[in-house]
């Protein structure tokens, strides 16, 4: 019998306008794996899937407190964006490349396209900014950057469905509440780390923790990294006129790189993602509790729709379908964490990617399937004492 799932509060989170169109197969708790994922998004299934390519011979379990793509991974706004939230960084690589890569090699299609992200701003605009918007001055195209689109709904399925097919165990609505950290056995044959998820145990020679936002107190992060929720809204579909009035039929998402804070992108459907506002959480379990109906985040949403109504005439009368908010991590130098745990050399923390995480998360978490192997080193910049 699976312990009470945890639905019922993110469900204050509201809906995004994803789909995951993947059911996990029910399997039997492992008492024992080889490597042990925790957490079901973006960076712990491409981890999971990663590590089965490249050794189907190591057992894997994924244990996810909720259901697949729970967290920010199926309510985030899915623009895939170059580098990281600080920028290039020594060794990172090319991200948009590697992410086209893994999905190519995992064989997933959801629907990524690559056009060009617009960077727009109130300063100095291209010539020829198809974007010309009223918001606390004029927003116009400052930059075009290598970045596009995606849909998470189909990402997040496409992951668990590669890492389910190739064998790793996925385990729904099995919250991870505790991790004995275990003295490195001199016999290795017996496991270094007991994982504690929904009243059952697993022992695990190495372990990714993969909750970003969420269960700080597992990754060591309480006190050092913020959680907040972010949110986002959904036009009713606006037609191809519309989208060519406002600067955005070519496809393009765009995000300011001055204040007031404004992202977004296009659906296919030709409805449009406007994204803007933090909630503060003092931590994991404070963000649990946020209630997008009300408080901050309500005068939040009212804000924003009200911002997007007087962008462009052209958006003036424009019905919001949806309203929803999801977790994200912020380090205080806004790199990624991807660091060996505190407590073991044995396991690894990877997250706090911002607003940023979409491309990096799958690209990162096939490196951590590689460090977990022992095949590659973790980067000098995921460590917090850098
Ligand atoms: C509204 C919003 C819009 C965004 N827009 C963009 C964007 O357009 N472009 C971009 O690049 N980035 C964006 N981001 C950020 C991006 O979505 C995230 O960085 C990325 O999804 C993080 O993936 P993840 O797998 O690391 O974390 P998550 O998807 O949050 O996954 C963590 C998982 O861990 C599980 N978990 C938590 N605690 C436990 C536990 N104790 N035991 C077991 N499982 C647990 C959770 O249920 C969850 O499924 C956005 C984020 C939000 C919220």
């Amino acid at each position: 019998m699976p312990p009470k799932d945890s639905q019922d509060e993110t469900l204050k989170w509201g809906e995004s306008p994803w789909t995951i169109d993947f059911k996990v197969r029910r399997r039997a708790f492992p008492e024992s794996v080889d490597f042990a994922i925790v957490g079901a998004g973006f960076t712990g299934l491409a981890a999971a899937a990663w590590l089965r390519r490249l050794a189907p011979e190591e057992s894997v379990a994924v244990f996810e407190a909720d259901r697949i793509g729970a967290g920010a991974s199926s309510r985030t706004g899915g623009m895939a964006l170059a580098e990281s939230a600080a920028g290039d960084l020594p060794g990172l690589g090319n991200v948009l490349g590697g992410l086209e890569r893994i999905l190519a090699e995992l064989d997933i299609d959801c629907d990524l396209s690559l056009p060009g992200a617009f960077e727009i701003g109130r300063g100095k605009a291209l010539k020829d900014s198809p974007i010309q918007w009223n918001d606390s001055g004029t927003l116009r195209v400052v930059k075009k950057v290598p970045g596009g689109t995606l849909d998470p709904g189909k990402l997040v399925a496409g992951l668990a469905r590669v890492a389910d097919e190739r064998g790793a165990t996925i385990i729904e609505s099995h919250p991870v509440t505790q991790i004995e950290w275990q003295p490195r056995p001199v016999v290795h044959a017996v496991a270094p780390v007991v994982v504690h998820a929904g009243g059952s145990q697993c022992s695990a020679g190495k372990i990714l923790f993969a909750t970003n936002a969420l269960a700080l107190e597992l990754t060591a992060l309480a006190g050092r990294a913020e959680p907040k929720l972010t949110l986002a809204v959904l036009t009713e579909p606006i037609g191809q006129k519309r989208l060519e009035a406002i600067g955005l039929a070519g496809g393009n998402p765009f995000y300011t790189v001055d204040l007031p804070y404004l992202w977004g992108r296009c659906l296919r459907d030709g409805s449009v993602i406007f994204g803007a506002g933090l909630v503060d959480a003092d931590d994991s379990r404070d963000l649990t509790q946020i209630d997008i109906t009300g408080g901050d985040a309500k005068n939040l949403f009212e804000s924003i729709e009200r911002r997007i109504h007087n962008l462009h005439p052209e958006l003036r009368e424009i019905k919001i379908t949806h309203r929803w908010g999801g977790p994200i991590l912020f380090r205080e130098n806004w790199r990624p964490i991807f660091m060996p745990h505190p407590q073991s050399k044995s396991a690894i923390v990877l997250g706090a990617y911002a607003g940023h995480g979409v491309a990096l998360s799958v690209y990162l978490g096939a490196w951590a399937a590689e460090a977990l192997l022992g095949r590659r080193k973790l980067p000098s910049w995921g460590s917090l004492s850098k």
